[in-house]
């Protein structure tokens, strides 16, 4: 006899009616509710289920979105290293709480600084023209830097810098938990796959971050710097859209 269908039917059911519920809560105002973590096979089997998916989302989406409104509160209004002096603008990252991929760069840009938002300059314009090509809309991904506040003139941040601002974004892609991450930069792709070397070396293959795939290329601002790089950063782009079986788009 096999216990398993009724058993996930029944199952099925309990949650249809706690997703109803909680859709009821969140018209109603409710924006928070604390959901553990769960792959398991029953969850996962569920999540196939018809209608059961897109509310998943809605849960994951919800939780994450608190979670995220957390670490920001617990950044605050940091001043725990010296980049603190110079900002006008904490940019803690943003995006879909819920994404396939994050980008990470290394911190602010001048413009970055002054909006509180990542990548809105012209390294940010070209990222977006970037998505653009890979048929990704901004606020399908989420974007972030290593370090949240901009380093003066532009600099690379200090060691010492990376390793007090990170714990941000350790929290933040956990929460997140993308199916991969492109680093964008030689300084997130260092702090992301822990290896020292240049760029023309780490690009083009994969890392492992906490069990979730890094893909290191070239950063939009060296982009704008070297053209050159336009073609190694677009097959990137096509390696990234392979792993996660979305459609290769040719320029
Ligand atoms: S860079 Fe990070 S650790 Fe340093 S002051 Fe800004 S938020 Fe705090």
């Amino acid at each position: 006899m096999n216990y398993n269908t009724p058993i996930l039917d029944q199952t099925a059911k309990i949650i249809e009616h706690v997703i109803l519920l909680t859709e009821y809560l969140y018209e109603s105002g409710v924006d928070y509710l604390d959901v553990p973590e769960c792959n398991s096979n029953i969850c996962n089997e569920l999540s196939n289920k018809k209608g059961i998916d897109l509310n998943y989302n809605l849960l994951r989406n919800q939780a994450n979105k608190s979670a995220l409104e957390n670490i920001k509160s617990i950044v605050g209004d940091c001043t725990r290293c010296r980049l603190h002096e110079n900002r006008n603008k904490i940019v803690f990252g943003d995006g879909n709480p819920s994404p396939e991929i994050v980008f990470v760069g290394e911190g602010p840009g001048q413009e970055e600084d002054i909006q509180g938002l990542p990548f809105v300059g012209r390294a940010g314009k070209l990222l977006d023209r970037i998505l653009k090509a890979m048929g990704l809309l901004r606020n399908e991904v989420y974007i972030c830097n290593v370090v949240k506040c901009r380093p003066p003139r532009n600099r690379n941040p200090e060691l010492d810098e990376i390793e007090t601002c990170s714990q941000f974004l350790n929290k933040q892609l956990t929460v997140l938990r993308p199916r991969i991450i492109c680093a964008l930069g030689n300084v997130a792709a260092g702090f992301l796959t822990g290896k020292k070397a240049p760029m023309t070396v780490l690009r083009g293959h994969f890392y492992d971050y906490n069990n979730i795939p890094v893909l290191p290329t070239y950063h939009p601002a060296a982009l704008l710097r070297n053209p050159a790089y336009k073609r190694p950063v677009w097959e990137d782009m096509q390696k990234l859209l392979q792993y996660l079986g979305r459609p290769i788009r040719t320029k």
